[in-house]
């Protein structure tokens, strides 16, 4: 039955899948905090304006990936897709600029109406990092560091590449902009639709388009690097030292930009080659003018959003599961005991799972299915004397010992306790 298929570029986190994906985030969080940065969680759906407004009218996400819906107060909502407007809202509606300079990291779950494929889906998953309050190039070489540092983490360092580029200041832009015009004029013929639109509309993006007959002519266009202004100049200049002292490789790409009016100066992606077409990792930039384009106080802000998803895939070493201890009660009475003996377990720190069903077999099947690392056997002949027989599903080796010696005789063993 069609209706009971997951939506199309939906999927489930399994708890294989998941336990991935909560690595991924544990340990990016904890990195963030190393950096001094603060979690933060803002409402999975915003007002429609909030998309609208921080990613402009023409972007892609605007004008064709939005889930956007009225709700039943006649509302126009939107599901986020992605993190920095609603932490912009945040900040403007939460009345935290006494607070500035904030360092924020959030994750959880985006919505774009995309075409589904490896790596591209309609529901997926993003960490996220946002600094609001920094004007100085120091913010950018932090958040860049950060993102490294995560990649590295993870192992996949080696595997991707920092690519990077200057959007400018405004006035630099302006400038750009006419220069960028006049040669997409020139070749007007030969533009794509939507790039003859974006013409019209926001040519920056035309330097983003994926079309082959776009990038043929966006190859001869002029390059905003030639159109800096002097402070522009010496921010990106800043940048790409500060990356420099700390042993961060990157390449200049000229043709990154994020089309959008409100992004300035920084922009940049670490992008593999390991993932097939979807080769953007991790992507970010400063966008100093968007909080006061949202109608908040003039505040400078740069961050980064990362896809779980592609790390996930990425990331080949993932921490090993805690083996649990299976209890296996033969007979009614022991039934009884052994759940007493599993909450007593449990409370030392130890993982255990019991069956409930079946005969001994079948209950030391599941065991080694759960890859226990012990069942604890009670039966009902050793009940009465108050003893239960601890095997090591290892070995298979095994000894008879009283309830109250079941934690020592697996403890000695070092079968992990706590902890992840
Ligand atoms: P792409 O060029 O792949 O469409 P994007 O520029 O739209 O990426 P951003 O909006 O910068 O992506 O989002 C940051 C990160 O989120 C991306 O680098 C990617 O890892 C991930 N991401 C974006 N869209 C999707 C998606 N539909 N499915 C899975 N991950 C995604
Ligand atoms: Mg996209």
């Amino acid at each position: 039955m069609a209706s009971l298929q997951p939506v199309r570029g939906t999927h489930d986190l399994l708890p294989d899948d998941n336990r991935r994906h909560r690595h991924v985030v544990e340990r990016a969080r904890a990195v963030a905090e190393q950096y001094g940065y603060h979690e933060i969680a803002t409402p999975i759906f915003e007002f429609s304006d909030v998309f609208r407004r921080t990613l402009g009218e023409t972007s892609d996400i605007v004008t064709k990936e939005m889930y956007t819906f009225v709700d039943r107060g006649g509302d126009e909502l939107t599901l986020r897709p992605e993190y920095t407007a609603g932490i912009a809202r945040a900040f403007i509606s939460g009345g935290l600029r006494q607070l500035l300079p904030l360092k924020f990291f959030a994750s959880g779950p985006m919505f774009r109406y995309e075409r589904p494929q490896k790596g591209r889906l309609r529901q997926f998953h993003q960490i996220d990092v946002e600094v609001l309050g920094v004007a100085e190039p120091g913010a950018d070489v932090e958040v860049i560091a950060m993102a490294a540092h995560i990649l590295e983490v993870f192992g996949v360092l080696g595997r991707c590449k920092l690519e990077l580029n200057s959007l400018g200041d405004p006035e630099s832009r302006v400038a750009y902009r006419d220069v960028l015009v006049r040669h997409f004029e020139q070749h007007r013929d030969g533009l794509s639709e939507d790039s003859r639109i974006r013409l019209e509309r926001n040519p920056l993006r035309i330097l983003d388009s994926k079309d082959e007959g776009d990038r043929r002519i966006v190859a001869g266009a002029p390059l905003l690097s030639d159109h800096l202004t002097p402070a522009a100049a010496a921010f990106f200049a800043a940048v790409q030292s500060g990356l420099g002292s700390l042993g961060i490789e990157f390449e200049i790409n000229n043709r990154l930009v994020r089309g959008l009016d409100y992004y300035t100066h920084t922009a940049f992606e670490f992008t593999t080659t390991a993932l097939g077409a979807q080769g953007a990792v991790i992507a970010g930039g400063r966008y100093d003018g968007l909080i006061e384009a949202m109608g908040g106080p003039p505040t400078p802000g740069i961050g980064w959003a990362g896809g779980i998803e592609r790390l996930a895939l990425l990331c080949t070493a993932f921490p090993a599961q805690r083996r649990p201890i299976a209890l296996v009660p033969v007979g009614a009475a022991a039934e009884v005991e052994a759940a007493r003996i599993g909450q007593r377990l449990r409370r030392a720190g130890l993982v255990v799972d019991i069956a409930f069903t079946g005969n001994l077999s079948r209950r030391l099947k599941r065991a080694n299915k759960v890859n226990a690392a012990y069942a604890v056997i009670v039966g009902d002949d050793e009940l009465s004397r108050r003893a239960a027989t601890v095997r090591d599903l290892d070995t298979g080796a095994q000894r008879t010992v009283g309830f109250d010696q079941i934690e020592a005789a697996i403890a000695v063993s070092g079968v992990s306790r706590g902890g992840p």
